[in-house]
C-alpha cells in the first residue's frame, strides 16, 4: 500500500492547487479524481468552459450589432456555426486540463483516477474504471470533492430539455426560448450565451432582483442591460411545475400576489444553486460530520471534527467560487506544514460574466445599513467615461463605499466593461485598508475603465468627482 503525507481527494481548483502547494512544501502528495480529466467543475463544466462560449457569443453579437457603426462592413450577415463553437470551448478545455497533467507531473504528485472513499480516518480505496480496488495512506487527508447542481423536488432534470449548466454547455442547437430558472450567476452567464446568439430567454427568479446576494444597485442595472439583449424577467415568481413533451418544456410559477406564469419553451435551464458532493465519500467510516445543508463541518484551520482530515472548496460553507477553493488548498496545506496562513473571506471578489460585467468585493450597501456602519457612498456611470464612449460600452457604473469617519474603503461594487478585471484593483487597495481619498490620489493612466473607480472613489471621499 502506498504511504502519502498528504491524500488529496477530488482534482478541481482547491484540489490541485492544495497538491500542488503541499508539493512545494515538500510534502509526499497524492491526487484522486474520479474521472480520467483533472480540473473538476471548473476547467471541465464550469468557469473556463463558460467563459470560452461567453467570449465566443459576445464576437458574434458585437458583429451583428455593432459592427456597422463602428464602421466595419460585412458581406453578408454572420451566422452561428454552434458546432464549431462547442469544438473550440473543448479545445480550450482540453488545453487547460492538459496544464493541469503538466503541473502534476512536475511537483511529482502521485496522480490515482478512479472514485476514492474513505476505509478509515488514514486510509482511502480508489476504485478504479477497470474494477481494481487500490488503498492507499496518508497522514493527512484532504477532502475536494467539490459540488454538483442543485434541483428542485418536484423537477425531473432529463438533460435533454430540461438541464442543467453542463447540458447547456454543449447544446446542438440555439434554443428559440430558454426558460431560465433561477436569476443568480449561472442562469444569466449560461442565459447571455444563447440570447447573444439569437434565443428568447426568460428567467424566473424567486426573489424580487437578480444576482439577489449582491449589491442591489448591481441587480437593478444589470436588469436594464440584460433587457436589451431581449431577456424577459418574472422575478417574485415560484416556480412549481416543470414538465416537457417531446420537444417543449412547460413551466409553471406563482408570482407573490397568486397569479399563475405559464412559459412554453424548447428549453428549461434550472440554475438554482449547487449541493456539496460527498456521495459514496465514505465519510462515516471515518467519522467525519457534515452539516444540516450537506456540507463538510470545518473549524477556522478547515480541519474536520477528525484530526488530521481537512476539507476545501465547494464541499464546505462559504461562497462557491473557483477562487475561493484555491485559497482554501493553499491555507490547508500551509496548516499542515505549520505555518499560519489567512484568508480575509471578506475580500474574496464575487464576478458574473455577463456584458456589462457585474464585480463586486467588501460589504454591500445593504449589509451596511443592517451592520449599523456609518458608511458614505460615491458612484461614477460609465457614460461619463471617454474610453467607455470610445468602446460603445456605457452601461453601468462603479460604486464606492467608504467609512463615513475614516474614510476606509468597505466595498466595491461596479458593473461595466472590463470590470471582472478591474475590481482587483480594489481588492489591493482593501487588503491594504487604503480610504477612498488613497484611491482618488493614485494617477490611474488615461484613457481607461480604471478612471472610473478613481473618480467614484473621488464622489465618495469628497463629492469631488471631475468628470460628473
Ligand atoms: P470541483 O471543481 O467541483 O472539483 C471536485 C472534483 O472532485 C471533481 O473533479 C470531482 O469529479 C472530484 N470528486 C468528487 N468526489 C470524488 C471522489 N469520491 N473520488 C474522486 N474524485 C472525486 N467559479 C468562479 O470562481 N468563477 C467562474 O467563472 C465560475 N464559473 C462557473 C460556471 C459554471 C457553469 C459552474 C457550474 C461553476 C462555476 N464556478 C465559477 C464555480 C467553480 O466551478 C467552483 O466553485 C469550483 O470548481 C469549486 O472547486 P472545488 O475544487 O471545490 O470542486
Ligand atoms: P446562485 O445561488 O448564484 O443563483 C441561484 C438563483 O436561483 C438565486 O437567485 C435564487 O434566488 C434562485 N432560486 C432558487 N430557488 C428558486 C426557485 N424555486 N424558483 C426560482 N428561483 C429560484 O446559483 P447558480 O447560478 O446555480 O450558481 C451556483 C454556484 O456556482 C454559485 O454559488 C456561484 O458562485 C457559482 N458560479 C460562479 C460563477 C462566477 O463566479 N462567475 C459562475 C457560475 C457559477
Amino acid at each position: 500500500m502506498n504511504a502519502y503525507d498528504v491524500v488529496v481527494i477530488g482534482s478541481g481548483p482547491g484540489g490541485y492547487v492544495g497538491a500542488i502547494r503541499c508539493a512545494q512544501l515538500g510534502m509526499k502528495t497524492a491526487l484522486i479524481e474520479r474521472y480520467n480529466a483533472l480540473g473538476g467543475t471548473c476547467l471541465n463544466v464550469g468557469c473556463i468552459p463558460s467563459k470560452a462560449l461567453l467570449d465566443s457569443s459576445e464576437h458574434y453579437h458585437q458583429a451583428v450589432h455593432t459592427f456597422g457603426e463602428h464602421g466595419i462592413d460585412l458581406k453578408s450577415a454572420p451566422k452561428v456555426n454552434l458546432t464549431q463553437m462547442i469544438k473550440r470551448k473543448q479545445d480550450v478545455v482540453d488545453q487547460t486540463v492538459g496544464g493541469i497533467q503538466f503541473l502534476m507531473k512536475k511537483n511529482k504528485i502521485d496522480v490515482y483516477h478512479g472514485h476514492g472513499s474513505f476505509v478509515d480516518k488514514n486510509t482511502v480505496q480508489i476504485a478504479k474504471e477497470d474494477g481494481i480496488l487500490e488503498k492507499i495512506t496518508g497522514k493527512n487527508i484532504i477532502i475536494a470533492t467539490g459540488s454538483k447542481p442543485a434541483g428542485l423536488p418536484f423537477i425531473s432534470i432529463d438533460k435533454k430539455r430540461i438541464i442543467t449548466s453542463t447540458e447547456a454547455l454543449k447544446l446542438t442547437e440555439v434554443p428559440k426560448h430558454m426558460v431560465v430558472i433561477g436569476g443568480g450567476v449561472i442562469g444569466l452567464e449560461l442565459g447571455s450565451v444563447y440570447a447573444r446568439l439569437g434565443a428568447k430567454v426568460s428567467v424566473v427568479e424567486f426573489m424580487d432582483s437578480i444576482i439577489p446576494t449582491m449589491d442591489r444597485t448591481m441587480g437593478k442595472e444589470l436588469q436594464k442591460s440584460l433587457k436589451k439583449l431581449g431577456f424577459e424577467f418574472y422575478l417574485s415568481h415560484k416556480v412549481k411545475e416543470v414538465t416537457a413533451k417531446g420537444k417543449s418544456v412547460t413551466v409553471k410559477a406563482d408570482n407573490n400576489k397568486g397569479e399563475e406564469l405559464v412559459l412554453d419553451a424548447d428549453y428549461c435551464l434550472v440554475a438554482v444553486g449547487r449541493k456539496p458532493y460527498t456521495d459514496n465519500l465514505g465519510l462515516e467510516k471515518a467519522g467525519v460530520k457534515i452539516d444540516e445543508r450537506g456540507r463538510v463541518e470545518v473549524d477556522a484551520h478547515l480541519q474536520t471534527n477528525i484530526s488530521g482530515i481537512y476539507a476545501i472548496g465547494d464541499v464546505v460553507k462559504g461562497a462557491m467560487l473557483a477562487h475561493k477553493a484555491e485559497e482554501e488548498g493553499t491555507f490547508v496545506a500551509e496548516v499542515i506544514a505549520g505555518q499560519k496562513p489567512h484568508i480575509n473571506y471578506n475580500l474574496i471578489p464575487g464576478v458574473v460574466y455577463t456584458w456589462p460585467e457585474v464585480a463586486s468585493v467588501g460589504y454591500t450597501e445593504e449589509q451596511l445599513k443592517e451592520n449599523g456602519t456609518p458608511y458614505k457612498a460615491g458612484s461614477f456611470p460609465f457614460k461619463a467615461s471617454g474610453r467607455a464612449r470610445a468602446s460603445m460600452d456605457t452601461d453601468g457604473l462603479v460604486k464606492v463605499l467608504a467609512h463615513k469617519d475614516t474614510d476606509e474603503i468597505l466595498g466595491v461594487h461596479m458593473i461595466g466593461p472590463r470590470c471582472a478585471d478591474m475590481i482587483a484593483e480594489a481588492v489591493v487597495a482593501m487588503e491594504f485598508r487604503a480610504s477612498a481619498e488613497d484611491i482618488a490620489r493614485i494617477s490611474h493612466a488615461h484613457p481607461t475603465f480604471t478612471e472610473s473607480f478613481r473618480e467614484a472613489a473621488l464622489d465618495a471621499t469628497a463629492k469631488r468627482a471631475i468628470h460628473i
